[in-house]
């Protein structure tokens, strides 16, 4: 392609733009609006459906993700729509069947869907050809990805390889995906003109801003013959987001390059934007503003939140960098894959159980077994093979693409979810998403759906402790956060605490946000773990099932539970040997660190 053309944008705003700032929060009703405007831009595209969007319909917003999609294609009748898909992972966190693949691709074509931007996260191509195959099938346009990522086995020579894989699967574009940040202005000149004297595809770059860089590489990257970026309207841009696409329809004017948009258009949609984002101030946070270290963690922009969210949880927020310091290392055991879902997940939830437990895999979660066995697919460098011994002892090591093992399972799923799906799309919701997407098609059904409420604008309602137990708070003042724990009645209502407090001789202000009311011994009416027969767990989650039964006979080790924490499953083994005398939880309790769930006597 010559360098001389148009660049082409593809806004992610209604995607990764509020995926990345305020947790894929944002209502089908507050994008329909700025639809018609958007269409008359003249985007490339616009991306506007993918996992996380999927999962928060679903989960929080109780809006069907495929009615979303069917609204937005009849509000956007010029512009092309294009979504994320996981490969061979669709929008869960599972290799699904090959059939479930293309009945998913197929629906997301009939119901309006375009471009089908698809990686994997290993860059595993043999997990990209099943679902770039059903792309082409429905006549759509299938864009290939290389996930970016830096590591000792991560050479420019690397990713073009790959990008010469995915062009024989038949790609019709290529996207560099640097979802943590991690490219710099050099690093993405150098892979830019790489790619361009390789493949003949055009290329799209799709870059964080979390380290502030984006922007620059993304001039450079054009300076290089890139044809695509992406960018996401200001009110939705930048932190952990996107350059901001007026930002980058400004810097090309009048150049051989000028994307030829509307700016004051695209200032207009802005400003509505900027409304509709203090709709969603619950959601905003800390861990979304730049920061320069994804340079050295590499953890990407969604991945920090969640782990802020995960060890806020249990008051263990002070643990973050030590977290943070244990990401690269789990990584490196796991052979270097990128971070993005769904080994963002399992590095971090190992990451955050080797910190909680003060002891490096002291549990494994069943997904880093699964990984190291092979069931994503070929890690990019060796494993460490200790730790695989470790966590699988004699089992099996497999090396064909993690599919092929699996045998057709969308009949079964159709089954399963029985009359609740009253079309092949709720099926596949179900597919997704078992639980959720059970619950959410029962409530349908029942006329029970209840979105979450949004906080109004200007307020804030924070868990008020109920007095005797002590709810943890972090502070911050002038950049410094202070952790402290308060025990008391205090003032019940919503709204945040103003209180007063010296620091270094002047009175400040503080504002009070709860980070959680530590139960021991509260709601849940479990007692505290204190005897070696205790079994409980290090993280807060949900019990995915009990493997035992009361009297049952236990050996130390042997599973007992299985639970779930940030999308992780992990096993809670038996403390000790012995007999199953109570058993406190029930599938689908929530769990918290330090309660029994179940009691093992010792020496039957
Ligand atoms: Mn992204």
């Amino acid at each position: 392609m010559s360098q001389e053309k148009a660049v082409l944008i593809t806004d992610v705003t209604l995607r990764d733009g509020h995926q990345s700032l305020l947790a894929t929060r944002m209502r089908t009703d507050d994008m329909l609006p700025v639809c018609a405007q958007l269409d008359a831009i003249g985007f490339w595209s616009l991306e506007v459906w993918g996992g996380a969007t999927f999962d928060a319909c679903v989960r929080f917003l109780k809006e069907d993700p495929w009615e979303r999609l069917r609204k937005l294609r009849e509000a956007l009748p010029n512009t092309k729509l294009q979504m994320l898909v996981r490969g061979q992972n669709l929008l869960g966190y599972r290799h699904y069947a090959d059939d479930v693949v293309e009945a998913f691709i197929q629906k997301s074509a009939d119901n309006g869907m375009d471009i089908f931007r698809v990686f994997d996260a290993m860059n595993d191509v043999r997990n990209l050809q099943t679902a770039v195959a059903a792309v082409k099938k429905s006549g759509k346009h299938a864009q290939g990805t290389i996930c970016y990522t830096t590591s000792p086995v991560h050479t420019t020579a690397k990713f073009v390889q790959q990008a010469k894989d995915m062009v024989a699967l038949g790609v019709d574009s290529i996207a560099i995906k640097d979802m943590a940040g991690l490219l710099t202005p050099t690093a993405t000149s150098e892979l830019v003109r790489a790619l361009k004297d390789t493949v003949d595809v055009p290329l799209a770059l799709h870059s964080h801003m979390t380290s502030g860089l984006a922007g620059l590489c993304q001039l450079k990257a054009i300076e290089a013959g890139i044809d695509i970026i992406d960018t996401a309207m200001s009110a939705f841009a930048n932190g952990t987001s996107h350059p901001a696409t007026e930002t980058m329809v400004a810097a090309l004017k009048g150049t051989p390059r000028d994307s030829g948009l509307d700016l004051p258009a695209l200032q207009e949609i802005a400003a509505k934007l900027w409304e509709v984002r203090k709709k969603y101030h619950q959601f905003e946070s800390e861990f979304t503003r730049e920061d320069v270290s994804v340079q050295i963690n590499q953890v990407p922009g969604g991945m920090m939140s969640n782990l802020a969210n995960q060890l806020k949880e249990q008051g263990a927020l002070n643990r973050i960098g030590d977290v943070f310091a244990e990401i690269p290392a789990v990584r490196k055991d796991l052979g270097y894959p990128p971070l993005v879902t769904p080994t963002s997940q399992i590095v971090g939830t190992q990451a955050v159980m080797n910190i909680l437990a003060d002891k490096r895999y002291t549990t494994i979660t069943n997904e880093v077994k699964r990984y190291l066995q092979g069931h994503y697919g070929a890690a990019p460098a060796e494993v460490d093979k200790d730790l695989r011994a470790r966590a699988i002892g004699s089992e099996d090591v497999i090396d064909v693409r993690p599919a092929d093992l699996l045998a057709p399972e969308l009949a079964k799923l159709r089954k399963e979810v029985g009359e609740l799906a009253k079309s092949e799309e709720d099926v596949l919701t179900y597919a997704m998403f078992p639980d959720l997407g059970r619950a959410f098609l029962s409530e349908r059904e029942a006329g029970t759906l209840v979105p979450e409420v949004l906080e109004p604008i200007g307020q804030s309602a924070r868990p008020v402790s109920e007095g005797g137990v002590p709810t943890e708070f972090v502070i911050d003042v002038h950049g410094e956060s202070y952790q402290v724990a308060i025990t008391g009645v205090g003032i019940k209502g919503t709204g945040k605490r103003h209180v007063y407090m010296t620091l270094d001789g002047m009175p400040e202000e503080v504002v009070f946000e709860a980070l959680n009311e530590y139960k021991a011994d509260g709601a849940s009416g479990r007692k505290s773990a204190s005897k070696p027969g205790h079994v409980s767990t290090n993280m807060p989650g949900n019990i995915v099932e009990v493997l035992v039964a009361v009297g049952d006979t236990v050996t130390a080790g042997q599973p007992v539970l299985v639970t779930e924490a940030m999308k992780m499953e992990a096993e809670v083994q038996a403390p000790i040997s012995g007999k199953v005398v109570e058993i406190f939880v029930k599938k689908g309790d929530r769990v918290t660190p330090g309660e029994v769930l179940v009691e093992i006597e010792a020496g039957v």
